[in-house]
């Protein structure tokens, strides 16, 4: 007999092997092999079949028996993901496979805990939680759905989607929460035990293989009945998946730009449907894409539209810093330095936010005009004055402070240009000098610990906390009463066509974040455009209001969610051979009535890592099977070895 496996590589195809007589194989078992000289864990893809005598196949060296095979759903999935990503087979295959199978297995641990039945929610739902998680329970029983849970911050609607889940747990059947790794903290996790009895499994980049080897197994033999995890969890085995909740499904970090470039939220709602289970798709700003489709009947609509235990809003205003600008060399505006001032004088906690690591974005000599750019990306080196270094955020590169211009050999002349969150740590010091202050960003060298912060902050032993974007996932923090927004304008700049979008639910956030507990919140945002659109919602919180805008202009633009997109980036070292190869790629494009190609054109981002980047870009009419024109484009053109050709299916970066 010979079986075709699957093998987790770069290619799109299945390869032969003859089965010893001894074994027995069947769909989706996992498998040894020896391919180009290494041995590889395979999946048995198809059935095997009468061997063919002329033929010399590899035998195949063992079967893994401690995993069990690959289900027909999960199969299916991963051929599916495939296809629709314009990726080759095999590295659909490898995100089903990111732990070592082979190794001996350890001792099992007995797993007690995840079969207790969970003690009852311990904050009592009201009557609109418990109406919405009577909705979500009952679809627990009734196969394929997919739901956009809308609740405000700190409308409880994590509680709300743990009744969902427990009612999965309650049947015997599995359920997978998907978040940003951002927002998987302690604090979420606490939560859940409070809630189940139990931890469940946890999964993202900073579990340990061992670790995440354990989870594998355990999930693919039905033995742990909860996992929580970032998007790669998607690809995870299930025993017998009983729902799926991708919470902040909003969140950018669920679309993976490298590899196999695909949506996790996207995604995850076909899981859902090959496996047969509901998907609760849960925000407090959903995606334009998610509230377009369920305004249109795709998806079920459930509202919670109060906030908890009677917590409200906080009030929202402007600052428009063409009346009200800072001092000189200073970016915080007299509203919020006041604001800031009676805040603390009343014992209560403030916020600043500004998304932008480092002290400021680039570096520049006062005498001969030289600015510090990365070496390898078009990019400016951004000043970390705490570690004394200039780093690219795009690459990584790292300098230390030069304290002369290398262009003019001048000695003190290098001008900061523009805040960063270290920027505005310094301006806070010098103007509330009493203040305790703390910074949240994701550099190591600003913070001791992340954890350690936010732990201040709960306790109250911090009047200011300072941040990026870190700062708009998740946090309680009861004693804060005030939200700044350093530049409401940096993310409207960005140009691209979620930027509006992403802004307003950033924002939103941020200033969710004030009054969440007792004390009324205030969050006051500074722009040099009061008028935009997105500020304007943000202030008359008019969400219906500003959704209906952005569709009319995404309508009006021929963009998604009434057209579909494919973005084909093409990288090379050679500055010379990308714009040719970029052009002859585009003298093959296969023209079609339903799609139009824009470029090729230099990329925004034209050198990342020394590799000049060109973009195409194809807007399609939305019954266009965009694949199959990816195929035949792909199948038109032969591409150097030493070109890089990225096919991104529905976009989320532009640059
Ligand atoms: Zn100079
Ligand atoms: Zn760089």
């Amino acid at each position: 007999m010979r079986v075709a496996v699957l093998l987790p590589n770069h290619l799109n195809q299945c390869f032969d092997y003859a089965v010893p007589m001894d074994v027995h194989l069947g769909l989706g078992d996992h498998v040894q092999v020896s391919f180009n000289g290494r041995e590889m864990i395979g999946v048995v893809w198809e059935a095997p079949t009468a061997v063919d005598e002329s033929r010399k196949l590899k035998p195949i060296l063992s079967q893994l028996t401690h995993v069990p095979p690959m289900s027909n759903a999960m199969r299916e999935f991963i051929e599916w993901v495939a296809w629709y990503t314009a990726a080759p087979l095999g590295a659909a295959l490898r995100m089903a496979l990111p732990v070592k199978l082979t190794e001996p297995l350890r001792q099992r641990r007995k797993v007690t805990n995840n079969k207790k039945t969970p003690p009852p929610s311990l904050a009592a739902l009201d009557a609109d939680q418990q109406h919405a998680a009577d909705q979500l329970c009952a679809s627990v029983s009734n196969g394929f759905s997919t739901t956009l849970l809308d609740g405000v911050t700190g409308s409880g609607k994590t509680e709300v989607y743990f009744a969902a889940v427990a009612s999965a747990i309650s049947k015997g059947k599995q359920a997978l929460i998907l978040l940003p790794e951002i927002a998987l903290s302690i604090q979420w996790l606490e939560r859940f035990e409070a809630r189940f009895g139990f931890m469940p499994e946890v999964w993202h980049s900073n579990v340990s293989p061992a670790k995440k080897r354990d989870t594998y197994l355990k999930l693919a033999r039905g033995e742990a009945s909860v996992v929580v995890g970032a998007r790669s969890a998607l690809f995870l085995p299930f025993h017998t998946l009983g729902i799926i909740v991708v919470d902040e499904e909003h969140d950018g970090s669920y679309k993976q730009e490298d590899g196999v470039m695909y949506h996790a939220r996207d995604m995850a709602v076909i899981r859902a449907k090959k496996e047969n289970a509901p998907i609760i798709l849960a925000s407090a700003t959903p995606s334009v894409e998610s509230w377009h489709n369920a305004k249109q009947g795709k998806y079920k609509l459930i509202s919670l539209s109060k906030r908890y235990s009677d917590a409200s809003m906080p009030d929202i205003a402007l600052i428009d810093l063409r009346r009200d600008p800072p001092e000189r060399g200073e970016f915080l505006s007299m509203p919020i330095r006041r604001a800031m001032a009676e805040a603390l004088a009343r014992g209560e906690q403030s916020l600043l936010f500004l998304n932008r690591r480092g002290y400021a974005p680039l570096m520049l000599c006062r005498k001969c005009g030289h600015r510090f750019a990365c070496t390898s990306c078009s990019s400016w080196m951004v000043m970390h004055k705490g570690a004394k270094k200039l780093s690219c955020h795009h690459c990584g590169k790292e300098e230390r402070l030069p304290e002369i211009c290398p262009s003019c050999n001048t000695e003190d002349c290098l001008h900061a240009c523009g805040p960063g969150v270290e920027r505005i740590v310094e301006e806070v010091k010098h103007f509330l000098p009493e203040a305790r202050i703390g910074c949240l960003s994701s550099d190591g060298e600003e913070n001791s610990s992340l954890a350690d912060i936010i732990h201040a902050m709960q306790e109250g032993t911090l009047d200011v906390l300072v941040g990026t974007q870190m700062v708009a996932k998740g946090h309680h923090f009861e004693k804060l009463s005030l939200v700044g927004v350093v530049d409401a304008d940096l993310g409207l700049a960005g140009g691209d066509l979620r930027a509006m979008e992403r802004t307003y639910q950033l924002l939103h956030q941020i200033s969710g974040r004030a009054g969440r507990a007792h004390i009324k919140g205030q969050a006051l945002v500074q722009t040099f455009s009061p008028e935009h659109p997105a500020l304007q919602a943000l202030v008359s919180d008019d969400r219906e209001k500003f959704m209906q805008q952005e569709l009319q202009s995404r309508k009006i633009a021929h963009m998604p969610p009434f057209t579909r997109l494919l973005a084909v980036i093409i990288e090379s070292h050679r500055e010379d051979e990308v714009a040719n190869v970029a052009r002859m790629m585009a003298s093959h494009f296969p023209s079609h009535a339903k799609a139009r190609l824009y470029g090729p054109a230099p990329a925004p981002l034209y050198r990342l890592r020394n590799w000049f980047r060109w973009r195409m870009l194809v807007v399609a009419d939305r019954e266009l099977k965009l694949q199959s024109l990816a195929d035949e484009w792909q199948s038109r053109v032969k591409l150097p070895l030493n070109i890089k050709c990225k096919w991104d299916v529905d976009p989320y970066s532009f640059l």
